[in-house]
């Protein structure tokens, strides 16, 4: 009898780059057209070669829009997001189909995020979600804050930035964990959604833990 250590086939489609723009230092916007259904909150696989192994992506943009928004950091010495970064409209990549348990729901809700962990709930807000919750975003600088000239009109005082690098006005100057750690009374009947580095989604989970919030009702998506 003949085994195998072969991996199963993932199935990829080639689709061309709409767009592929830096929306901030090092950090990218691409899109393609889209050809398929998801859900808001999903990730999908992105390689340049199909013989390689694909990274995941959260989906940035809304169940409806015609085109998909992938929103990434590079990694300098990443295999990945190096040569994706120099792509431009025209250009080929492959990609799986969405896929992920990550998903919104019309419960009233926290979302914390770090960094680009920010895309998921983009879609969702996009996708008709999250007209009740508070929304959380932690980043370095100023600058970090993809999307918020929109966020800040949809969620009001319910978008709370944590900027960990710089005083500004109009942000909390501390990481996103600190922010958390400062707040009393947490809904322990809501749910909360977080999505960021394994270390962020941790030391949430843990502030969350130690403030009543059942285990239960705590959703992550880690970015490893
Ligand atoms: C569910 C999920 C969703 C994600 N969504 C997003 C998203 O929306 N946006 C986003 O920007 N990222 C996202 N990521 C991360 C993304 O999948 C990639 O990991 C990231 O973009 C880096 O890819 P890369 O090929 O450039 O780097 P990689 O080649 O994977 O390297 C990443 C880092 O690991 C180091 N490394 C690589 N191999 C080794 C090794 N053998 N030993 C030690 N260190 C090593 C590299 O030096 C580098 O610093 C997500 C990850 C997951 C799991």
């Amino acid at each position: 009898m003949n085994t195998t250590t072969k991996k199963p086939a993932v199935k990829l489609t080639d689709v061309e780059v709409l767009t592929n723009n830096e929306i901030a230092p090092s950090v990218f916007l691409l899109s393609f057209r889209r050809n398929f259904d998801f859900v808001a909150g999903q990730v999908l696989g992105i390689t340049l070669d199909p013989e390689e192994d694909a990274r995941l992506y959260s989906i940035a943009s809304g169940t409806a829009e015609p085109a998909i928004k992938i929103l990434y950091n590079i990694k300098p010495d990443g295999k990945l997001t190096p040569p994706l970064s120099s792509l431009v409209p025209g250009s080929k990549i492959w990609v799986t189909v969405p896929f992920g348990n990550f998903k919104a729901d019309n419960e009233p809700a926290y979302w914390i995020s770090a960094g680009t962990g920010i895309a998921p709930f983009f879609s969702m807000y996009r996708s008709g979600y999250g007209q009740q919750n508070i929304l959380i975003h932690g980043g370095r600088t100023p600058q970090s804050f993809f999307f918020s000239d929109e966020l800040s009109q949809a969620f009001g005082n319910r978008y709370v930035r944590c900027c960990s690098g710089s005083k500004s006005e109009g942000l909390y100057h501390g990481r996103v964990t600190t922010y958390l750690q400062s707040l009393d009374n947490l809904p322990t009947d809501h749910k909360y959604y977080l999505c960021g580095s394994a270390e962020m989604v941790v030391e949430c989970r843990e502030i969350l833990l130690s403030k009543g919030i059942p285990y239960n009702n705590i959703v992550a998506e880690i970015y490893f």
